[in-house]
């Protein structure tokens, strides 16, 4: 006698895992109980899974769209072309490496954020200019090292005006102003971001007309401990030298104000604020710093993970500040890029970020690897219009480095 589907269920409710027990007797005749085999025990390795080995494939069936060219000319204005120490500078990649990427996807201009000071700076401006005039803009950087001699603040507001001439189309600061620059250079108290003797430098770039592309604190997630209620735990756990939780550091909140104050003294200098205002997990704060401070943009590099994880707040936010947002990756040449897939300068990289701003596509690696590199969550596509995208990926920038092409 077989039983049907109904009973098969209650009975396999009632034995758990698999196994029969004996149905309930009814006024009919006892039926047989069919046999099952035990399920298999799991091998003792794979349970419980390592984190690090979880990597679950979507089973999703949505629309996917390769985008390989941007629809219209795009200026990257976040790239790293190079690293500076002193005035030492280090390539991490020719021109003749960068240029057939920039061909294939469009990429009319790269702008090398960190292309030093002094002699690196005219190393880094004839190195990628030189080899294609028009292809590549070159930024120059404060000579952190001489911050504690006499006279610095003076001097280097002098340099910008020095860099300047020699053909530094702005001006780049990195997170070491605020995280890691101290009176002592590695020791000592940490140097604060609205520390006076920056603000010659700032009023000089303002004169001068040079914008500062700065970058201030990092995501909100690098300030709280690396435990399991850490978002961005895979990533912490790859570079534990980036987090900033404990020790002496200030809070997000304290550097981004302190930021903040810089900002309000100087008024007539262009900020760059990268990383999306330096808060992509809250525009509604980023959204409250551009009224506040209207001669400031911002620019994408490195955080598309955090827009397209919000998509609806992102591109009501993207069409609102249309004119004061900057398309730039933080691209890093590999191999140095490899150790952060979310920026390494290749071909893929720019799909993404097209695929992003272009498509609707949904739930989609916002960087090319395996596991998602900064958190385990994928992201969804903005789909701009057409006048929006040509301002993020040309205009804006061109207007604001005066470019005319
Ligand atoms: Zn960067």
């Amino acid at each position: 006698m077989s039983i049907n589907r109904r009973e098969w269920l209650a009975r396999l409710a009632a034995g758990g895992a698999g196994l029969l027990l004996p149905a309930r007797r009814t006024a009919e005749a006892p039926r047989p109980v069919p046999q099952a085999a035990p399920a298999p025990a799991p091998a003792p390795e794979a349970c419980p899974l390592a984190l690090k080995d979880f990597q679950p494939r979507s089973m999703l069936h949505v629309a996917e769209h390769k985008v390989e060219r941007a629809r219209f000319p795009v200026i990257d204005i976040h790239t790293h072309l190079g690293w500076s120490k002193g005035e030492e500078v280090s390539f991490l990649a020719t021109p003749a490496q960068i240029l057939p990427v920039m061909d294939r996807k469009n990429i009319r201009t790269m702008v090398n954020l960190t292309g030093g000071s002094g002699v690196g700076l005219l190393q880094s401006i004839r190195t990628f200019e030189g080899a294609a005039p028009g292809r590549f803009v070159t930024f120059t950087e404060p000579s952190w090292h001489r911050v504690a001699q006499p006279g610095y603040p003076q001097w280097q507001a002098d340099e910008m005006e020095r860099a300047k001439k020699a053909g530094a189309k702005g001006l780049k600061v990195l997170k070491t102003l605020g995280l890691f620059l101290r009176e002592g250079g590695t020791t000592g108290p940490l140097v604060k971001i609205d520390d006076p003797r920056f603000d010659p430098m700032w009023d000089a770039c303002g004169r001068l007309g040079l914008p500062v592309a700065i970058h201030v604190s990092d995501p909100e997630a690098f300030f709280t401990p690396i435990d399991r209620f850490n978002e961005r735990y895979d990533e912490l756990g790859n570079h534990p030298d980036w987090s900033f939780y404990d020790r002496d550091f200030p809070s997000n909140a304290e550097l981004l104000a302190a930021r903040n104050r810089m900002f309000a003294r100087h008024p007539g200098t262009q900020f760059i604020v990268l990383h999306v205002g330096n808060n992509a997990e809250n525009l509604a704060f980023v959204s409250e710093n551009l009224d506040r401070f209207p001669k400031t943009v911002v620019e994408l590099g490195a955080r598309i993970g955090e827009l397209g994880r919000q998509p609806r707040t992102a591109r009501r936010f993207i069409e609102k500040y249309q004119d004061r947002v900057l398309f730039g990756t933080d691209a890093v040449p590999p191999p140095d890029g490899d150790k952060y897939p979310q920026q390494v300068f290749k071909d893929e990289l720019y799909e993404i970020y097209y695929r992003f701003l272009e498509t609707e596509d949904e739930y989609f690696d916002y960087a090319p690897a395996v596991v998602p590199p900064q958190g385990r969550w994928r992201i969804y596509g903005l789909g701009l219009p057409e006048a929006v995208l040509k301002k993020v990926y040309h205009d804006n920038a061109a207007r604001i480095l005066g470019l005319t092409s």
